[in-house]
């Protein structure tokens, strides 16, 4: 496949410049042929409802090659050619596979939730890591999912039933809110933070990069902050917290971090993680002329692969 030349490209074109001064060089052609939205897709066994060798047979019944993944013996990837194939069949119809991608996977295994535990997911629609969740604590414990806008929340509503997810309770409602609410209850949060999106540009889908700027970026960043200072409120003392993004950003990822640090440092501490995977950075702890808190740099940034979208995860703990 010929690489795909940043020029032409029909993104801002400050966007463009700032992801090449953001990511390594080493990944531009990645990143470049990610854009394209070329390679494969992954997928994931819904163990509430099915088993991981069942699934495999229905693929090969339906001629449809698959690699499973080292690190999550659930996961599989399939070539791009195959998607409508399995989006269409009953394997997701009846909830049996989830087609996600393997960095949001990823997240959701580093968070690590337990059977029996109480856990927040705290801008959970379509659903896709609230399922995942509830399948890790196999379905025993609490898990809230909040959802603000309405056809989004139903969205998610239908998807945990159609996922087999019977400790969900959902919660129409501004994630900002859920901390002075439920102070120190849960033992672990997911802020899977909206954001803008940039991991998930396409070349040929305007709508996903037609509407980007540095004041949508501010804003964005504005709510984050927001939304994990209430994580932080929502989560016990000892708890774990998972913020991530599919931004390239720093003012979305690093600086949010920063700012929670900066205010709580005898509250929270970030967790230094290791990764099952090569592609990955440490988060940046400089960024236009601002030194960011050192700790940031145990952040993560997933650095995109034919398999796996750009991602940026930050484990926290609440001391
Ligand atoms: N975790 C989801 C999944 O894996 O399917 C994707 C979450 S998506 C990146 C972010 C979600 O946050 C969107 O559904 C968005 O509507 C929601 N959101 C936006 N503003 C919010 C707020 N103030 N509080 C909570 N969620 C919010």
């Amino acid at each position: 496949m010929n690489i795909p030349d940043p020029r032409t490209s029909p993104f801002p074109q400050e966007f463009v410049t700032r992801l090449e001064s953001i990511l390594p060089v080493e990944s531009w052609h990645a990143c470049w042929t990610a854009f394209r939205g070329c390679g494969q897709f992954g997928a994931r066994v819904n163990t509430l409802l099915a088993n991981v060798d069942d699934v495999w047979e229905r693929l090969a019944c339906l001629d449809v090659p698959a690699t499973a993944v080292e690190w999550l013996p659930e996961a599989f990837v399939v070539s791009s050619q195959y998607r409508e194939q399995i989006v269409g069949s009953d394997l997701v119809t009846m909830g049996h596979v989830y087609v996600q991608n393997l960095s949001s996977m990823l997240a959701v295994r580093v968070l690590g939730a337990e059977p029996d535990e109480q856990v927040l997911d705290l801008a959970a629609a379509p659903g896709g890591k609230t399922t995942q969740l509830a399948a890790m604590m196999r379905n025993t414990g609490w898990l809230s999912a909040v959802e603000p806008i309405r056809t989004r929340f139903y969205k998610l509503q239908s998807m945990l039933r159609q996922y087999g997810v019977t400790i969900g309770h959902t919660y129409l409602t501004d994630g900002r809110t859920v901390g002075n609410k439920t102070p120190d209850r849960f033992d672990r949060v997911l802020l899977d933070a909206p954001c803008s999106g940039e991991a998930r540009f396409r070349w040929d889908e305007p709508k996903t990069y037609q509407y980007w700027s540095l004041r949508k970026i501010r804003e964005q960043s504005r709510k984050q902050k927001g939304l994990l200072r209430s994580a932080l409120k929502a989560t016990r003392p000892g708890g774990r917290i998972l913020y991530s993004t599919c931004s390239f950003a720093p003012e979305e990822n690093e600086c949010v971090v920063h700012h929670l640090l900066a205010r709580n440092s005898a509250q929270v501490r970030v967790v230094p993680v290791d990764l099952p995977i090569n592609n990955w950075q440490p988060g940046i702890t400089r960024w236009l002329d601002k030194e960011l808190h050192p700790d940031v740099v145990h952040a993560r940034r997933i650095l995109p692969t034919d398999s796996m979208d750009a991602f940026f995860l930050c484990l926290l703990e609440k001391l």
